[in-house]
């Protein structure tokens, strides 16, 4: 009967040692001999076929081969019992229940080291190439305001928000622009309605901030802006500012240029070279532009090429770039909010955004700061 039942073990079948997964292998291999050496062959085929299943499939099997309810090797041993005389008929039915029951138990740890073996090949398989993680980061331009606000804030200056949409008051009048001045022409600004516009600059912020609060202020107002520009390798229709304001008494054009120039040297380094010139804008009196000695041609105006020596291409010979435009707040936008420029003075600047960035990492097309292309993104 040994003989017919090993025949529903495929020959081919990979043995292994079960003694590793079963520490008492070798006394219940002795325990069978001693009782039904018949048997004992059959329980070290089938441990042995256990033990060597290469994967859970192969277990699977394999225990369906030897335990299965219907066509299992011992179902099979255990239905032929009846057929034996009485005292073998005991003598094997004792061997075969503690042969399936050794067999069950030898299945259930085979297959735990199975699964221990496949959850430590997914953790560590050190042969995958690394998943690196996809990280956000802050868009060039949101980089340049934070570091500008940061700052700001170190010199006592806090936000200022104020709407992109805006009444032709604030954004012109209570600035001191004329009824006639051209930049309340439609071709300069967009009317959304008769007497709103989109905010041509961040300056509006000034006066609602002034409305509200009293002197002493120091505030920055960071901010979208609109012009009905042709849109260019250098111009774009909207933009993004940063003004500042200062109204306190005794203010100066002193402390004006002592804060620019600790900004302009927080921008390009502390060896940076400054200089005022006077240019005019409605709302300041005197009113200024802050230029920066060219970084390409340090302020010669000329620059080495391929070609020769020839005029800086970046300042276009001047030596200079302009960075920013300030004055001292004009005495007609201070009255306006109901201050007495006899008592308050103040001063004022204000800065595009996509300038200092373009200046500072070399870019040559504004366009590029909103077609969200992630490979111009990602260099910043
Ligand atoms: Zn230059």
């Amino acid at each position: 009967m040994p003989d017919d039942l090993l025949k529903g073990i495929d020959r081919s079948w990979a043995a292994a040692d079960p003694a590793a997964l079963v520490p008492g292998h070798a006394a219940r291999q002795a325990e069978l001999e001693g009782l039904d050496p018949a048997l004992a062959g059959l329980y070290a085929r089938g441990a042995g076929v256990l033990a060597g299943a290469p994967d859970a499939a192969a277990l699977h099997e394999r225990t369906v081969a030897l335990l299965g309810r219907e066509r299992g090797v011992v179902t099979r041993a255990l239905a032929g019992l009846p057929e034996l005389p009485l005292e073998e008929r005991k003598r094997r039915g004792r061997g075969l229940n503690l042969l399936k029951r050794w067999l069950e138990e030898l299945e259930r740890a085979k297959r735990a080291e199975l699964e221990r073996a496949a959850e430590s090949r997914e953790v560590l398989d050190v042969t995958l190439p690394g998943r690196r993680p996809w990280v956000g980061r802050a868009h060039v331009l949101a980089q340049v305001r934070d570091e500008l606000l940061d700052l700001f804030h170190g010199l006592g200056y806090s936000v200022y928000t104020s709407p992109e949409v805006e009444s032709e008051e604030y954004n012109f009048a209570r600035l001191n622009f004329a009824p006639d001045h051209p930049a309340r022409d439609a071709q300069d600004t967009y009317f959304v309605a008769p007497g709103v516009v989109l905010r041509t600059h961040t300056s509006p912020g000034w006066v609602r901030a002034m409305e509200e609060r009293r002197p002493p202020l120091r505030l920055v107002f960071p901010g979208r802006v609109y012009r009905a520009e042709q849109v260019d390798a250098s111009h774009m229709d909207q933009f993004h500012q940063l003004d500042g304001l200062c109204v306190d008494r005794d203010v100066s054009l002193a402390d004006l240029k002592s804060t620019l120039n600790t900004f302009a040297r927080s921008i390009y380094g502390a060896g940076v070279r400054t200089r005022l010139v006077p240019v005019y804008f409605p709302f300041v009196e005197p009113g200024a532009q802050l230029d920066v000695a060219c970084a390409i041609c340090d302020g010669s105006g000329r620059a080495r090429s391929a070609a020769g020596e020839g005029r800086c291409p970046v300042c276009k010979g001047s030596g200079w770039s302009e960075l920013l435009g300030a004055g001292m707040v004009h005495p007609n936008v201070l009255r306006a909010v109901g201050y007495d420029p006899e008592e308050v003075t103040g001063f004022a600047f204000g800065m595009g955004l996509e300038r200092i960035a373009m200046a500072r990492h070399g870019i040559p097309e504004i366009r590029l700061f909103l077609e969200n292309d992630v490979r111009f993104l990602n260099q910043f």
